[in-house]
């Protein structure tokens, strides 16, 4: 005899882990369902635009990898990663000026997401404190409470982390008894808020967490597609010994493929992989084949510039329907680089139920409060403008604006 649903349910439930209970489902998650609606425009995804992809090319690779190199391809793998891939993975970073990184420091992962997921593993116990940005990615917000580590957001301005804060927070949290394992940061092009760190800010941010027994993990997806502006130096190019740096081929590939990377201080290599080894034994074999394939036969780089040309041109579109359209009292970010503009609408505007109604005015975005540890961004929201074209941009502006002006008169 089995129990009935609902009671074998409820029993199930009192076996929960602490963990789990914690684990809530995204707003993003939310909102992407929302998305596959065609009637509606939608300014949330910060998905990449694939259509640029040289698809064919894609398709023949792969065809090609498996009829000469199958039973390779589709076989386990090693927990750090293909050679290749990871030899590759080097001239990727050197593309972003990271050049003081060698093989031996470098394991593949599944998509940065996992990296995330590594690090906590690796590093914290729960009730542990970890320092991040408001706002900062979602992803990384749900990683954190699934190892039921608390994030705390730490002062930034429009030029990123804003050092004295740093240092601030740090006494203060210490004071009070908090356990700080590591400063969590996407120094470029934030997601949510496409806001860069400062590159005269970088040194001492760094020099603060040496200082202070802080890793820093810093998380880069979007760090080559700059549309204006100097790169600025990673924080991994400035202390590699005490930086963990994140990459992915999410934004400048494709992130269906699930590869990304890490670059992980010397010494602590070896806890690091085995933490991955843990989770997934290896990363997929085919998909780290079909990249190095890609990266050997196709001009990346060429495709990363096609890239930033189309994704200028849809962040200068956004800035402009947003300069003409929105009401007064709204403030926005202007990125340099990245997906996203994050809107600041007055005190008082639940973005989450503005949703509500943009889903019947016909436009979607996501609510602010997803991506803020402090929990202070109700009255914000982040909008993406990487895979919608200049049209549909301008029209789920117009959209978003004319909602925004009732709102504001209510
Ligand atoms: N970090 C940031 C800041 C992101 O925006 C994303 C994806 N949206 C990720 C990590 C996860 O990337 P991946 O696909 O490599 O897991």
């Amino acid at each position: 005899m089995t129990a009935a649903p609902q009671s074998l349910a409820t029993a199930h439930e009192a076996l929960l882990s602490d963990r789990a209970a914690g684990i809530k489902q995204s707003a993003v998650r939310d909102v992407f369902e929302l998305s596959l609606d065609p009637s509606l425009v939608s300014l949330a995804g910060g998905n990449p635009f694939l259509q640029l992809l040289p698809l064919e090319k894609i398709g023949e690779i792969s065809q090609r990898i498996i009829t000469e190199q199958g039973t390779e391809a589709l076989q386990y793998g090693s927990g750090l990663g293909t050679v290749e891939l990871r030899e590759q993975i080097l001239d990727v970073m050197a593309a972003e000026g990271i050049t003081n990184v060698k093989v031996e420091d470098v394991v593949v992962t599944n998509g940065s997401q996992s990296a995330q997921d590594m690090a906590c593993k690796v590093f914290c116990n729960p009730g542990d404190t970890v320092l991040c940005e408001d706002p900062t990615y979602v992803g990384a917000l749900n990683t954190f409470e699934a190892y039921q580590v608390t994030a705390r957001p730490v002062g930034t301005d429009e030029n990123g982390l804003i050092p004295q804060a740093l240092r601030d927070r740090i006494s203060e949290l210490r004071a009070s008894g908090e356990r700080i394992k590591f400063l969590y940061t996407i120094p470029n092009f934030n997601n949510p808020s496409g806001i860069t760190l400062a590159a005269e800010r970088r040194q001492e941010i760094v020099d603060i967490c040496r200082a202070e027994g802080i890793l820093i993990l810093e998380d880069n997806p979007y760090g080559m597609l700059r549309y204006d502006g100097q790169p600025a130096p990673t924080l991994r190019s400035l202390d590699p010994e005490n930086v963990i740096y994140m990459g992915s081929f999410s934004k400048i590939f494709a992130p269906g493929l699930r590869i990304g990377w890490a670059a992980v201080p010397t010494h602590l290599f070896r806890r690091f992989y085995l933490a991955g080894e843990a989770v997934a034994l290896c990363p997929p074999t085919l998909n780290q084949m079909i990249i190095s394939a890609y990266l050997n036969e196709h001009n990346w780089k060429g495709q990363i510039a096609k890239y930033n040309d189309l994704y200028r041109s849809r962040r200068d579109a956004m800035l402009e329907a947003l300069a003409a359209h929105l009401p007064d009292g709204i403030s926005y970010t202007r990125p340099e680089g990245g997906f996203f503009i994050w809107l600041t609408l007055p005190e008082g505007i639940d973005t989450y139920q503005l949703l509500q109604q943009g889903v019947k005015a016909g436009v979607i975005f996501i609510p602010g409060a997803a991506f803020s540890p402090s929990g202070q961004a109700d009255n914000k929201l982040r909008l993406a403008f990487c895979s919608v074209d200049e049209a549909t941009i301008a029209e789920g502006v117009q959209r978003l604006s004319g909602l925004l002006a009732t709102a504001i008169e209510a």
